[in-house]
């Protein structure tokens, strides 16, 4: 799992660094807008931590163009800005969350945990096995990316059975 960490504070930022490595994240540093932006064109992040302050210009920009993209990505603001009027502006530019400077880093862990979390609840149940896709909200298959079919309810039990356990050899007694 990777997160972007963009802050310019060397210090701040290699020490956030370590803690979350050592909560198992991978992560990434941009000490600039510029470095976020080329890291965000080719790398795939679960969540992003902003600073606003950056060298280059406001964190709230960056955000503002993520979402304009249409980008989704969980994205927590970690500012010294703390007026609640900063909060407001922050979160309806789009940010998941709000932490402000000085900060305990257990807090900030159970805040990325939290969102991530969040994320895995409101994506698409979708399970992909080799050209195979089942959709399991709506009970439907597509192959080779292909049109989606409906399946009976039986239909459905077993393709997801299958799907689950792709290396087992199944008889009839085991599925009934
Ligand atoms: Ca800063």
């Amino acid at each position: 799992m990777k997160l972007l960490l963009l802050e310019d504070d060397d210090l701040l930022a290699e020490s956030l660094a370590e803690s979350l490595k050592d909560n198992g994240y991978r992560i990434d540093l941009a000490p600039s807008l510029k470095v976020a932006r080329s890291l965000m064109a080719t790398e795939h992040y679960e969540l992003a931590i902003l600073d606003l302050g950056l060298p280059d210009g406001s964190g709230l920009d960056l955000l503002k163009q993520w979402r304009k993209d249409g980008g989704d990505l969980p994205v927590l603001i970690l500012t010294a800005r703390d007026t609640w009027e900063d909060k407001v502006v922050g979160l309806e530019k789009g940010a998941d969350d709000y932490l402000t400077k000085p900060f305990h880093e257990p807090e900030l862990i159970a805040r990325i945990k939290a969102l991530l979390r969040r994320k895995s609840g409101s994506m698409s149940q979708e399970l992909t096995l080799s050209n195979i896709t089942l959709d399991e909200a709506n009970r439907s298959v597509s192959v080779n990316a292909g049109a989606w079919h409906s399946l009976t309810g039986t239909e459905f039990i077993l393709l997801r059975y299958f799907m689950h356990h792709p290396d087992r050899v199944l008889s009839k007694k085991t599925t009934a």
